[in-house]
């Protein structure tokens, strides 16, 4: 490929050098947001990058095995909340004044959780990073792994909002020489919404009623949002919303006029199972979860819980929780340590999803 822009990057390459071309005071734009894509788009280890022995998640690995009671917290800073990334100049620009521009990015718990928790899920399963490329993109899923394993937490941020977000999903303006990026927003609509094909899902209804005016119809589906029933308040209540939303089920039709069962098929995922799949929780409260289940059947397929992301309404602010080799941590991108160790489980009360991976 080398260094040759699809038709889906150059539209955003276009979009962002319009971005560039506005910021005032008569300046001179050398860098590029083209520059930023180019340096997205390095191969391998950068040659300013010096050579690491363990990538990030191996560190996080060993010291969750070496962690002691006293020492909570993982020693490194990992995807702190917002970033700063300069735009050197081209080497093209070069006969310019050379000159700086900022990309700032603000509010990025909306994101930030859940690229916590993708890094940890590739990095456990190997077959995993194989399968998700088909979903994501054979170059995001690389791209996305470098950076993350090289720390370079403020460039995979970027790579999920140019490579993954739509532009009218967040606000961009220009201050001074700098791009401001505010991700301020639901996680649900910057991330999940983003993930492509990977949790769609199909389900057809018929109607019994040969003059139902809409006799069979299709439900498809991008997210799986559950939501809590009425007629199940005890026992794995998510499983069996789970089951509401998948299982095969005859109710009333609802179409004017019509007295017909409409009669509902398995919901089935439109491509194979995904690796894992994120359930949106919004709609619970915490008393209508006496608990999480570890195992989930999800069409038909096997699941096993790897982690939460959790919402503070006070502070309308994301943090997550994962598993680490059967270990509990707590991510947090605003608290000075960013990756806190727990001796239990975390009590999943602010719960804005759940993240399953398949068995
Ligand atoms: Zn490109
Ligand atoms: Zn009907
Ligand atoms: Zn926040």
């Amino acid at each position: 490929e080398g260094g040759s822009c699809g038709v889906r990057c150059s539209r955003r390459v276009i979009d962002a050098d319009m971005d560039a071309i506005t910021v005032p005071y008569g300046v001179t734009v050398v860098g590029t947001a083209c520059d930023v894509h180019y340096f997205l788009k390095q191969p391998g280890k950068g040659h300013c990058q010096p050579e690491r022995t363990k990538t990030l998640f191996e560190e996080i690995r060993a010291s969750v095995t070496n962690n002691s009671n006293e020492d909570r917290s993982f020693w490194r800073p990992v995807l702190p909340w917002g970033g700063v990334y300069t735009i050197k100049a081209g080497r093209k620009a070069m006969a310019c004044t050379p000159l700086y521009v900022r990309i700032t990015l603000k509010n990025t718990c909306s994101i930030d959780g859940f690229l916590m928790l993708l890094y940890v899920i590739l990095s456990e399963n190997e077959n995993f990073r194989r399968e998700l490329p088909s979903y994501l993109g054979k170059e995001f899923v690389e791209r996305f792994l470098y950076l993350m394993d090289s720390c370079k937490f403020t460039t995979v941020k970027l790579l999920w909002i140019w490579d993954k977000m739509e532009k009218c999903q967040y606000k961009s303006e220009i201050h001074k020489a700098s791009l401001e990026i505010d991700l301020f927003g639901n996680e649900h609509e910057n991330f999940t919404r983003n993930l492509e094909n990977l949790m769609s899902t199909i389900q057809e209804t018929f109607c019994s009623n040969g003059r139902c005016p809409a006799r069979s119809q299709e439900d498809q589906r991008k997210t799986i949002i559950i939501c809590p029933s009425h007629d199940s308040l005890l026992g794995d209540v998510i499983q069996a919303a789970v089951d509401e939303l998948f299982c095969p089920r005859t109710e009333l039709c609802e179409e004017l006029g019509c007295n017909g069962q409409r009669e509902f098929t398995q919901r089935i995922f439109c491509h194979d199972a995904p690796p894992f799949v994120i359930l949106n929780m919004e709609q619970w409260k915490s008393e209508e979860l006496p608990y999480v289940p570890y195992n989930l059947a999800v069409a038909k397929q096997r699941y096993t819980l790897e982690g939460a992301t959790l919402f503070s309404k006070e502070e309308h602010h994301y943090s997550a929780a994962f598993m680490i080799d059967g270990n509990w941590m707590h991510y947090d991108g605003l608290r000075t340590e960013n990756l806190v160790f727990l001796n239990k489980p975390p009590e999943l009360l602010l719960l804005s999803s759940l993240v399953y991976i398949r068995d």
